[in-house]
């Protein structure tokens, strides 16, 4: 089944899976514990910490492993908005992740006041218009690195130098970009920096929330005081141990294998335009993440694509929600201005280690047949 939903989720490389068996065994003893088998355990979180460190240039104490991205936003928004007992303001982007989008949804029921600045019509947000909104009661900014949707790369370099002479925390959502894009804690960020393993080659439930050391936030979890107080209960050990070794092996082949997919990537945009010559490309003039091709065709369902697509053995995926049986654009398309016809039709194509030419010339001739099929059946329904 060729898979091509690869910002939804990875498999995990055969080597992330070799290097955590051990850890299921002969060293799964309880980090927490002085014995060998927790000395043992201890070791292997040592070392994914060191290598996470090591690429993005941070110390190992700046690190909280957690459950993921979705946990990672939570606990950098919702320690930052604790500690300043829920008051002031959280200034957002339009087209966060509903794992930071909906937290400052219930930030709002806790009395502080958010503002969400929308993006241009390619996707990007200004950062200009961000630091405009920032005010004296501003707690934190938070804006994603790159878009799931669209793959439409953020100005975060300049918003984190902004933010740092506004001496304004910056959040970022890096979930989309770690591996698959340099990746630099101080460069890009500075403040709170929240990463997931199963987007890279690694194995699902286990993230980290990387902090600058000036920072202080209000724990989420409360218990045994693991990741320095900061993040309680018994760490995911294989999990762990299968990030580091995903990450170095990500970050280690990123400009040849980037290189590659955006080959991939724009060969399959060409084909596709070529023959369907109304094909949009959302984001088309953006930087973009090398791996991601959000496309439309006015007039045409998402989720139908979707699932013919997968009927002829395709994953991908489409931007659009259903609601009340009428697929609605995604909340993204519709923060960057797209028509709602047009944003009704979105689908997602999302590259990955192990797709090639040919899988993404089949492809190619597989959407094209699809489009028409569906492009013609919706004309005779008028
Ligand atoms: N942030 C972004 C941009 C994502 O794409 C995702 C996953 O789809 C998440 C956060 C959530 O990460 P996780 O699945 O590790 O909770």
């Amino acid at each position: 089944m060729p898979y091509l939903d690869h910002n939804a989720t990875t498999p995990v490389r055969p080597e992330v899976i070799e290097a955590m068996l051990p850890y299921f065994s002969e060293k799964s003893g309880n980090p927490a514990s002085v014995h060998g088998a927790g000395r043992a355990a201890r070791d292997g979180i040592d070392r994914s910490r060191r290598t996470l460190g090591e690429i993005l240039g941070v110390h190992n104490s700046q690190i909280i492993f957690t459950s993921g991205g979705t946990e990672s936003n939570n606990l950098a928004l919702f320690g930052l908005a604790a500690k300043s007992g829920f008051k002031g303001r959280l200034v957002i982007s339009g087209i966060e992740h509903p794992s930071v989008d909906s937290v400052a949804t219930a930030l709002e029921k806790h009395g502080m006041r958010i503002t969400r600045v929308k993006p241009d019509s390619h996707g990007v947000i200004d950062a200009g218009k961000i630091m405009a909104a920032v005010d004296a009661e501003t707690v934190a900014v938070s804006v994603m690195q790159a878009n799931n949707e669209t793959g439409v790369i953020q100005p975060v370099e300049e918003i984190a130098h902004a933010c740092q002479n506004r001496r304004c925390v910056f959040h970022s959502d890096a979930v989309q970009v770690f591996g698959k894009k340099s990746l630099d804690f101080y460069r890009d960020c500075g403040g709170l920096l929240s990463l997931s393993a199963h987007k890279l080659g690694g194995p699902k439930g286990v993230g980290a929330l990387v902090l600058d050391k000036s920072l202080a936030l209000e724990p989420l979890l409360f218990g045994g005081g693991q990741e320095r107080g900061r993040r309680s209960g018994t760490e995911n050990l294989t999990g762990i141990v299968g990030f580091g070794v995903a990450a170095k092996l990500a970050v280690d082949g990123l400009a040849l294998e980037q290189s590659r997919l955006s080959a991939l990537r724009d060969s399959l945009a060409d084909q596709v335009k070529q023959a369907i010559p109304q094909t949009v490309v959302f984001g088309e003039n953006a930087n973009k993440l090398a791996n991601t091709l959000a496309m439309g065709w006015a007039g045409l369902d998402g989720e139908t694509l979707v699932m013919n697509l997968d009927l002829a053995g395709y994953s991908v995926s489409s931007g659009s929600a259903c609601s009340s049986g009428r697929t609605e654009p995604s909340r993204i398309l519709k923060a960057m201005g797209v028509d709602t016809a047009l944003g009704r039709s979105m689908i997602r194509v999302s590259l990955g280690l192990d797709s090639d030419a040919l899988m993404v010339q089949q492809f190619a001739a597989q959407l094209i047949r699809t489009v028409r099929q569906l492009t013609s059946m919706s004309r005779i329904m008028g």
